[in-house]
């Protein structure tokens, strides 16, 4: 495994949507395990594969440091609620903003294995869900912020 670099905000590929994976090939096996190692040296609680620079519908979530998610082709299927709350984005260092998001989301995706798995998140978790689902489709989250971007601590970046 190998860190990669992460792509910040004002590069294309950041804006672009992602393909989606049809087979784990050894070169996504290397990707997944590079997303991981990456996301977990910067302190990240998610990393989405445009933010390594490459345009593939997969996703690394870990809200709690110990039990990664790793999401491929996810979807939405659920959300309900809402939560309001500071959001930062690994590729957008140092800043963070408040966006408002639903309190709970369902998402189908595949395992690394390409199996099907659900995941449901509340709190935390749906609002990682959200933010790096919206990587796959060239979103960030500073198109949602309400006010103006702040200064971040790095605990607090996706
Ligand atoms: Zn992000």
């Amino acid at each position: 495994m190998a860190l990669r670099k992460i792509r910040e905000i004002g590069d294309e590929v950041l804006t672009k949507r992602c393909k989606e994976v049809t087979e784990v090939t050894p070169r996504v096996k290397d990707l997944i395990g590079d997303m991981l190692e990456t996301m977990y040296e910067a302190d990240g609680v998610g990393l989405a594969a445009p933010q390594v620079g490459v345009l593939k519908r997969i996703v690394v979530i870990d809200v709690t440091g110990e039990d990664p998610y790793i999401l491929i082709n996810p979807r939405i299927l659920e959300s309900s609620g809402e939560q309001t709350g500071k959001e930062g984005c690994l590729s957008v260092p140092g800043k963070c903003g408040v966006v408002t998001r639903p309190n709970y989301v369902k998402v189908a995706a595949q395992d690394a294995a390409l199996n099907p798995i659900v995941v449901e998140g509340e709190e935390l978790l749906a609002r990682a869900l959200c933010h790096e689902l919206e990587h796959l489709d060239g979103h960030l989250y500073v198109e949602k912020v309400e006010g103006a971007l702040m200064d971040a601590q790095a605990d607090e970046e996706e």
